[in-house]
């Protein structure tokens, strides 16, 4: 039908109520998302959450079973991938091994039938724009992986796309190249100003190199915000437990909605929406508690109430900039602690401790919200 035009800037990608069924299976579940133009999103998740499935919807390589989707103000339900403003850089980078680095960049312009002066213009500047200008004549076998990754980037830049969807771009690469790659990829888009749909189940490339991070679940998003926000004030123990290290204690919820009773610690934490006798858990970061000798007075170093529990250390773990502890505190109770190694407590194994936290640091939610 007729396509009316809407107010959405050019790098614009709405989704709207989208969702995708395999047989009785539902990848994605109406979900809604609006990324602005020039904005670096990513889509994190666990393993089947839907993350490529929504990649591949706003692609053109699968189409939604209900709901719409626009890329620059224009719903491209039925348009064909090579005429949508979006182009895909998967893991798998797909170069073709037989063509050399140049012309692999310049087969993502064929569809456009421009002169070979300005193919080569084109594909000369993709090249520059990932360092790769003095590769052009090579085979990629006779590239390493991360130079492979660049050559697939310039081909899917070298139309100058409003929108670039990456799936797992850097999942081959080693850790280091990778955290090379997220930085240049990162200065590119912000130079470029492209929009970046990013599909990763890395959560520190997620949280650090995104303007906003969608945390999925179940082919919806959970929550959508930036990475401070997603660390410190998660919506659910879903996403609490998702993003970083958690410490959970359930029990009944007491004290007027403020603290949860777990058998072996009281936990104190912010007010949540939640009514006395309810089943709770508390969740607290490793990095947030503090541990000591337990003959010592357990640290106040907030000005509120702090949370106290008496345990064992059973294990001490050298992390290079932090120290991690494992104390048993009862039968299926463990606290997991993280100091900076520089000022951390000199501990054994077997040592009795007092773990304190401050309750301005624990989250509260209800139980049933399953992590
Ligand atoms: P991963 O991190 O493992 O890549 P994901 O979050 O990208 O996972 P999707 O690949 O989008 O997840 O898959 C979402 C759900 O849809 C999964 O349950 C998956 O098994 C199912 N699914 C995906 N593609 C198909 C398909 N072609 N046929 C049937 N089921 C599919």
């Amino acid at each position: 039908g007729a396509r009316a035009a809407i107010p959405e800037a050019a790098g614009t990608v709405l989704l709207d109520g989208v969702t995708k069924r395999y047989g009785q299976a539902t990848a994605v579940d109406r979900m809604s998302l609006t990324v602005q133009p020039g904005e670096f999103i990513s889509l994190l998740g666990p393993s089947g959450c839907g993350k490529t499935t929504t990649l591949r919807m706003i692609a053109g390589f699968e189409h939604p079973d209900a709901g719409d989707i626009r890329v620059s103000g224009r719903s491209v339900l039925g348009v064909p991938p090579y005429r949508r403003d979006v182009n895909t850089v998967f893991q798998a980078y797909a170069l073709f091994p037989h063509m050399s680095v140049a012309e692999n960049v310049a087969y993502g312009l064929q569809q456009h039938r421009a002169s070979k002066a300005a193919i080569r213009e084109q594909v000369v500047e993709a090249l520059d724009l990932v360092q790769m200008r003095r590769f052009a004549d090579r085979k990629p076998t006779q590239l390493s992986g991360g130079q492979q990754q660049r050559v697939a980037l310039a081909r899917a830049l070298v139309n100058r796309p409003a929108v670039l969807l990456l799936d797992e771009p850097l999942g081959a690469l080693d850790r280091q190249l990778r955290e090379e790659m997220q930085l240049e990829l990162k200065l590119l888009q912000s130079r470029l100003g492209i929009t970046f749909v990013f599909v990763t189940h890395d959560q520190g490339e997620a949280l650090s190199m995104s303007d906003r991070v969608a945390i999925m679940r179940d082919g919806r998003i959970e929550q959508l915000a930036d990475a401070d926000t997603i660390y410190a004030r998660p919506v659910s123990a879903y996403v609490a437990a998702f993003v970083g290290q958690q410490n959970f204690f359930r029990g009944p919820v007491v004290e007027g909605g403020t603290a949860v009773d777990s058998p072996h610690a009281l936990v104190r934490g912010i007010r949540a929406e939640l009514a006395d006798g309810l089943q709770g858990q508390a969740a607290v970061r490793p990095e947030f508690v503090s541990i000591a000798p337990d003959a010592s007075e357990a640290r106040a170093d907030a000005a509120g109430p702090v949370n106290t529990a008496r345990g064992t250390l059973i294990g001490v773990a050298h992390l290079g900039e932090t120290m991690q502890y494992l104390v048993r505190l009862g039968e299926e109770q463990s606290l997991i602690v993280r100091r900076p190694t520089p000022d951390a407590p000199q501990l054994a194994v077997g040592d009795p401790v007092v773990a304190s936290w401050s309750a301005e640091r624990v989250l509260l939610f209800p139980a049933d919200d399953a992590a």
